[in-house]
């Protein structure tokens, strides 16, 4: 069978997703939306069945190793039998209740624990809600206005930062600044441009915009940025939630030296059940107290448990080493399969969260068919985000991923301009 073919039988047999996808174009705007919406992605199907370590089932039954973990929640594998355990004691017990249960209390001394800069902690349910608490508490603590923000960052889907703009107001994001991420210099300048007003300094471990190239942070612009920082007064929030325990068991920039004010936390904090959290230091801990967040479910105790079971096992496992060696694996697998067919690629980024790009691809054309192709062969990968290995990945997982993935730049290689 020839590539071409495998894919078109793939996709020709995708009766159940086909079949959900009409009825949600009946019942859901635009049939799907945000990050999950697949519609313009020939290869993905939109509606998952099951998943079980690093391997999930699509609604038609297909098989895929899981390179995306859920974009970032599923760190240490789908279904994880010690976090489920400890979730589902939770459970048993209560979850929304009037107020938290003890778990609540477990879990901010264990991320005071283990994470460099926290002296306290704060909860709520998605990564948004921390990036935006972040910057009302360096606001409250201030009494100033204005946040940096790296040209190009996503920080969340809220007016103030999504990257959408309709529905948005200029004034949503009248207190916004942008400088250029490792660029030290423009960080200098935005800084001096915001005089006595500059409230907070956002950044993310190290640069991953959707589309782009990774870029690790150069350590003088993360030393830069903290002294900035202890100049001006203002807070130097880490926008953790995509990368936290996945660098490092602890704050993204520990290895670095450099302890950020503030930090925002989600996706794999609780691997896959909703909560976010905010950490910061002492100095901020009055103006943390002072502002007037919450919401209806923020103090689920089940994704608590799961959280105080995730950050554990995550030490435990030593799952952040071994996220490394299958993410060093599957870079050597990917850079020799690509050489082999003469394709020429960019792969970058911490080898645990990759991002692979083709050259001379503007239109994203290749990676999008080689994603396809790669889905073909059961292996899911996507053309516009960095992917996510998890700690689940097992032998077998990564040899069904290299094969799936040589196949892929096989099937390309005539497509590629060399
Ligand atoms: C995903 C993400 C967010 C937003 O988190 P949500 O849980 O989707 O609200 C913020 N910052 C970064 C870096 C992210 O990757």
């Amino acid at each position: 069978m020839t590539a071409d073919v495998h894919l078109e039988a793939r996709i020709r047999d995708r009766t159940v997703d086909s079949a959900l996808r009409r009825r949600a174009a009946a019942v859901v705007p635009g049939g799907m939306y945000g990050h999950l919406d697949m519609a313009r992605l020939a290869g993905h199907p939109q509606y998952i069945h099951r998943a079980r370590g690093a391997r999930l089932w699509d609604v038609d039954g297909h098989e895929y190793v899981d390179l995306m973990g859920s974009w970032g929640p599923v760190v240490l594998g789908h279904h994880d039998p010690v976090v489920e355990a400890a979730a589902d004691r939770q459970r048993a017990l209560g979850d929304c209740l009037n107020g938290p249960a003890e778990i609540m209390v477990d879990l901010a001394e264990l991320l005071v624990r283990v994470v460099g800069h926290a002296d306290w902690a704060l909860f709520a349910k998605n990564g948004t809600d921390a990036t935006t608490m972040c910057c009302t508490i360096a606001r409250a603590a201030t009494g100033r206005r204005l946040v940096l923000v790296a040209e190009g960052a996503y920080h969340g889907a809220a007016p103030w930062c999504s990257p959408n703009p309709a529905g948005t107001t200029g004034e949503d994001r009248a207190n916004l600044r942008y400088y250029r991420y490792n660029d030290l210099d423009s960080l200098r300048a935005a800084v001096e441009d915001c005089a006595d007003d500059l409230a907070a300094v956002i950044v993310s471990p190290f640069r991953h915009d959707a589309g782009y190239d990774e870029e690790l942070a150069d350590p003088d612009f993360a030393r830069g940025a903290r002294a900035l920082c202890d100049t001006t007064g203002a807070a130097l929030v880490l926008d953790d939630v995509r990368a936290g325990f996945r660098l490092h068991h602890g704050s993204s920039w520990e290895p670095l030296g450099v302890r950020p004010d503030l930090a925002a936390w989600s996706k794999a904090i609780a691997n896959g059940h909703p909560l976010a959290a905010v950490t910061g230091g002492d100095g901020w801990r009055e103006a943390a107290g002072s502002i007037f967040v919450t919401g209806s479910f923020w103090m689920g105790a089940v994704a608590m448990a799961a959280a105080h079971a995730t950050v554990t096992e995550l030490g435990r496992r030593h799952a952040v080493e071994h996220m490394v060696q299958v993410g060093d694996a599957l870079r050597a697998g990917v850079l020799d399969s690509a050489g082999r067919w003469g394709v020429e690629v960019s792969y970058t980024g911490p080898v645990q969260m990759p991002n692979l790009l083709f050259a001379d691809d503007p239109d994203r054309r290749l990676v999008r068919a080689f994603c396809d192709e790669a889905l073909a062969r059961g292996v899911y990968v996507h053309p516009q985000h960095n992917w996510f290995v998890s700690a689940a990945t097992t032998t077998a997982d990564l040899d069904m991923a290299l094969t799936g993935l040589d196949g892929a730049f096989a099937a390309v290689r005539g497509r590629a301009r060399r």
